[in-house]
């Protein structure tokens, strides 16, 4: 089979884990398979590297910045590609742009605009495995562009989708998509296999283990995933289409997110068009938007909050003050010490009983919700940041997902 498999920054952090990785992936080899990997940069490369710019100047220029951010991969690739060579198997490094992974120019977070794939195609054909910088692209005049952070999942699907690859493997220092952060839940269960909408509501709302734009481009090809370990071999967690019919009915998982900040607009004039008089200026500012609610309105005048990242408050408080006066409301709050937590399972919607479930665990747990969002597979609860990792643990209990299936 063709494969494409992707090692995260823990499984290639040091000279022996890359020793360990390139093991694998020439038993992998041996035993008859068609192997591409992608690599992240080693350990916390990327952090050092942005680390670094921000000591030179607060505000690097994002061209600069993603030329910095891409010799993170870039040794990664080679330092494995080396590793291969000296077990007897050919491989080749292979930067994004060799690999032909074209983006736009929009720096920091590119979109992959297409993947011409021929020159990884003819280095397999030729018997030598490719190994590609992850979360690198360039555009068509050459400059490099970085996908955003976590971004080597989405060139891992992008590629295997390209190739047609019969699937991607995710493999992580963790053995598989648990039912909740293990580093927070030590009696996490890992799941067998998840749909790639449940997924994606994890991935979208704070669980790091698989980016969500990666789990998007997968289902829309349905390219199925594997999510598996890079250090020992135990069976992994496969993200597909299909769900058994016995889980449709329950909470799969729980997944959270320490990085949530608040702003609520006091006392907005309600008439139509406000709604787009508040957004439109933070969306043109590159602000995404998560959770909005608007209260209903007394005398004519309702409050209106939402919720962003953390890193964007600053940005989005500096658009405020001309929001306020453009829709006619006296001024705004802001709080930036938020978190969420959210159950996700298929289906969870259609049976009665799971939101009061839900927030009885946070109450008995004496923690306050402040904002309720929902999906059709989705409950989400924006509490304290510092109460997020309490109110995973309560959950996980009242959900009972230490049980198996
Ligand atoms: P990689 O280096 O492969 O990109 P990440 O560090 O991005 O890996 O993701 C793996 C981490 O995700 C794990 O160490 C784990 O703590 C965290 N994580 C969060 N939620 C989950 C979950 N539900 N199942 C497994 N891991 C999770
Ligand atoms: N090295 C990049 C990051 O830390 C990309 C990745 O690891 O997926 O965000
Ligand atoms: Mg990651």
């Amino acid at each position: 089979m063709l494969v494409v498999q992707k090692y995260g920054g823990t499984s290639v952090a040091d000279a022996e884990r890359i020793r360990h990785v390139a093991g694998r992936v020439m038993r992998r080899v041996h035993a008859g398979d068609q192997v591409v990997v992608v690599v992240s940069a080693m350990g916390n490369r990327t952090d050092e590297l942005i680390d670094l710019a921000l000591s030179i100047t607060p505000d690097p220029d994002p061209r600069e910045l993603d030329m910095l951010l891409a010799t993170g991969e870039q040794m990664s690739i080679a330092l494995l590609a080396m590793a291969l060579r000296a077990l007897g198997q050919e491989a080749v490094g292979l930067t994004g742009q060799q690999a032909g992974i074209y983006t736009r120019a929009d720096h920091g977070s590119g979109r992959i605009a297409r993947v011409q794939a021929g020159r990884v195609r003819a280095e397999l054909d030729c018997g030598r495995v490719p190994i590609v910088a992850g979360f690198q692209g360039a555009t068509d005049e050459g400059d490099i562009v970085t996908l955003g952070r976590g971004g080597s999942d989405l060139t891992a699907v992008a590629l295997a989708v390209a190739l047609g690859a019969d699937r991607c493997e995710n493999c992580k220092d963790v053995e598989g998509v648990y039912t909740a952060d293990p580093r927070l839940v030590p009696t996490a269960r890992k799941l067998t296999d998840l749909t790639y909408e449940e997924m994606l509501e994890l991935a979208t709302q704070g669980s790091q283990v698989m980016h969500n734009r990666a789990v998007e481009l997968a289902s829309v090809y349905e390219l199925p995933i594997l999510v598996t370990s890079s250090l020992v071999d135990a069976p992994g967690t496969l993200i597909h289409g299909e769900s058994e019919l016995e889980e449709r009915n329950r909470v799969r998982a729980i997944a959270h997110d320490t990085d949530v900040a608040k702003i609520t607009i006091r006392r907005v004039p309600d008439r139509p068009g406000i709604a787009a008089t508040i957004f439109e200026p933070l969306a043109a500012a590159g602000i995404s938007v998560d959770t909005i609610v608007q209260n209903a309105s007394e005398d004519n005048l309702t409050d209106l909050t939402f919720t962003i990242s953390r890193k964007d408050l600053r940005r989005a408080e500096s658009e405020m003050t001309g929001i306020c006066r453009d829709v006619g409301a006296p001024g705004f709050v802001a709080a930036g010490e938020l978190g969420k937590v959210s159950i996700v399972g298929v289906g969870i919607q259609t049976a009665p009983g799971y939101a009061a479930r839900m927030f009885r665990a946070l109450f008995n747990a004496g923690i306050n919700i402040e904002l309720i969002s929902t999906s059709e597979i989705r409950l989400t609860c924006i509490i304290d940041a510092a109460r997020v990792p309490d109110a995973v643990r309560a959950l996980h209990e009242a959900f009972e997902l230490e049980r198996g299936d």
